[in-house]
């Protein structure tokens, strides 16, 4: 049966009831007053007209007024008769009275007039008690009925008040609890309700859906554990070995190539904490010390594996997603990828060995030809004519440069392959810088620039090498030669400051674009758009061999305005 006539039913019974016992009650209260009407009506208005006439005849003197008076009473007890007998009762008692009203005085006559009276009294007395004894019944049989009814009414209302209650939301609350748990992604929660009302096929409903819910996470899942192993296995087969982090650095995932350059286990690593794991490999060791670093400078690591050195580019990925729902960007990992750069490397071996041996090489030939130059410059191998002097100087000058580049590249060959020997020393700036003026006196002379250099005294010495602290300050006056316009000055300035010794060259010449500076003491860089022959390796090297003797080198620039490189050395 369905919920709703089920309820129609309850309450339509419960309304037949309560209308039951307000009809019942009504009828039975009209039929008490129905009986105390006929009591009074009937009964005690002839006990109230025999009164008065008894009154009238227990006179003394019975005056004729008096008669006159209980004729009239006695004509409305005849409009008054009520029980049986009474009709002739009335009708003695008129008789009776016809005699009284021929003789007044008349004792017998008045006798018979009072018994007359007294037995009309008697009569309407008897019935008052027989009605009385009914109205009694009355009220007995309408406490019954109303009570029989009453009781139905309160069995109804009161099961009504116990079962439906819980009839109506004992369901809802299992429905909610369902609902809740499907929201929690149990799909298999079911509802099972008895009976073929609205709920049993509300559960059937819910039961469906839930079903389909559990069809399609499960399609979805096995989607899911599809694409994982999808992405498992084409990590696992990239060349580069990379590791998966979460935000809390535990390890997710690690590829094959990852497990073997490590000597890891993967069943050792998945879920673990990276640190964990740090403390007893070196390679996430060093991997986790370059992110907390945040360390982008030097990126590649030197690895040992598979019987030969390998060396990896690191590259950190973070990855941010914004959560459903949300604005903002959250992080939830990281990857880091290393990629094999060994074959790179063994390229610029190769590189670095060849410049190296090349401009090894190529010194011994340039210096005998800057030797033989000198030669044929002197007047005792033989005059020279205007024009074979003029191509003796040319060659002098294309010989300069070549030995310049030479050793320019001999030095970076050093500084790659980490042979760079320095012979520290305490040594004089005030001559270190002197000697480099004098390497580029002729170039100076050419441009018609001036080199200011006023030396204060009493400098202290420095820790450096000198030859190499000589080639430094001597590369950076002829660069700010050769960037600056003719007829210019450029100021050399020597002071003490903060326990180190401070040179600083500076020119007034074309200047550094600011979007360059970081780039400038890179390897091979050349500002775009450098007109004057160069390598780009001067400043590359001037940094590495200063690094090397505990200094630092700094560049101030503006385009057009010329440019200041300032060198600090440790004070010995
Ligand atoms: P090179 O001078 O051989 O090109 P460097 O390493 O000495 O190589 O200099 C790198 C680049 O920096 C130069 O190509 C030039 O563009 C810029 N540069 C260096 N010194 C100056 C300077 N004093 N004024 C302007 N630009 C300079």
């Amino acid at each position: 049966m369905k919920i709703k006539t089920k309820l129609t039913l309850a309450v339509g019974v419960l309304f037949f009831f309560i209308a039951l016992l307000s009809a019942l009650a009504i009828r039975q209260v009209y039929l008490l007053s129905q009986d105390t009407k006929n009591i009074l009506e009937a009964n005690y208005i002839s006990l109230d007209y025999t009164r008065n006439m008894h009154k009238l005849i227990d006179k003394s003197v019975i005056a004729d007024e008096d008669l006159i008076e209980f004729e009239k009473l006695l004509a409305k007890q005849n409009t008054n008769i009520t029980e049986i007998g009474e009709k002739e009762l009335t009708q003695d008692l008129q008789a009776h009275f016809v005699q009284l009203r021929s003789q007044p005085d008349s004792p017998v006559f008045i006798s018979n007039i009072r018994n007359d009276l007294n037995d009309i009294m008697k009569l309407n007395m008897d019935a008052i008690l027989r009605k009385s004894d009914t109205a009694g019944q009355t009220a007995d049989n309408s406490i019954l009925w109303i009570s029989i009814t009453s009781a139905f009414c309160f069995i109804i209302g009161f099961t009504l008040l116990i079962n439906l209650p819980g009839y109506i939301a004992n369901p809802i609350k299992n429905l909610t609890d369902s609902i809740r748990q499907i929201a929690s992604k149990n799909y298999s929660q079911r509802l099972y309700f008895k009976g073929h009302d609205e709920f049993s096929s509300l559960a059937r409903s819910f039961n469906t859906m839930a079903e389909k819910l559990q069809e399609y996470s499960d399609s979805n899942l096995a989607k899911l554990m599809m694409e994982k192993k999808r992405i498992e296995t084409l990590i696992n087969n990239l060349f580069d070995p990379v590791l998966g982090l979460d935000e809390k650095n535990i390890i997710l995932f690690i590829n094959e190539q990852a497990l073997k350059i490590s000597g890891l286990k993967r069943e050792n690593v998945i879920g673990k904490q990276a640190e964990e794991i740090a403390v007893t490999n070196d390679l996430i060791r060093s991997l986790l010390q370059k992110m907390a670093t945040n360390e982008n400078k030097d990126n590649s690591l030197k690895i040992y594996a598979d019987n030969k050195e390998s060396y990896f580019e690191k590259q950190l990925v973070p990855i941010s997603i914004i959560p459903t729902g949300e604005e903002n960007q959250k992080e939830i990992g990281s990857f880091i990828i290393l990629r094999n750069i060994t074959p790179y490397k063994e390229l610029d071996f190769a590189k670095t060995n060849f410049i190296a041996t090349v401009s090894h090489e190529f010194k011994t030939p340039i210096a005998s030809m800057k030797m033989s130059l000198q030669l044929l410059n002197n007047e005792q191998t033989g005059n020279l004519n205007d024009e074979q002097k003029s191509l003796v100087e040319s060659i002098k000058e294309d010989t300069e440069r070549l030995l310049r580049t030479t050793g320019e590249l001999l030095n970076i060959s050093q500084v790659e392959t980490g042979n760079t020997k320095l012979k520290i020393e305490a040594v004089d700036v005030k001559s270190i810088v002197n000697s480099a003026i004098d390497n580029n006196k002729k170039l100076a002379e050419q441009k018609s620039i001036i080199i200011n250099f006023e030396p204060l005294e009493n400098l202290p010495l420095v820790s450096a090498d000198k030859e190499k602290a000589t080639w430094i300050v001597s590369n950076l006056i002829s660069n700010a030669i050769r960037y600056s316009y003719d007829n210019t000055t450029i100021d050399v300035n020597v002071l003490e400051m903060d326990n180190k010794l401070i040179i600083s060259v500076k020119d007034g010449g074309i200047g550094i674009d600011p979007k360059y500076l970081p780039r400038i003491f890179d390897k091979y860089f050349r500002v775009p758009g450098t007109e004057k022959e160069g390598t780009g390796l001067g400043l590359a090297i001037s940094k590495e061999f200063i690094e090397a003797m505990g200094g630092r080198i700094d560049v101030k620039s503006e385009l057009g305005e010329g440019s200041e490189f300032i060198i600090s050395l440790i004070i010995s």
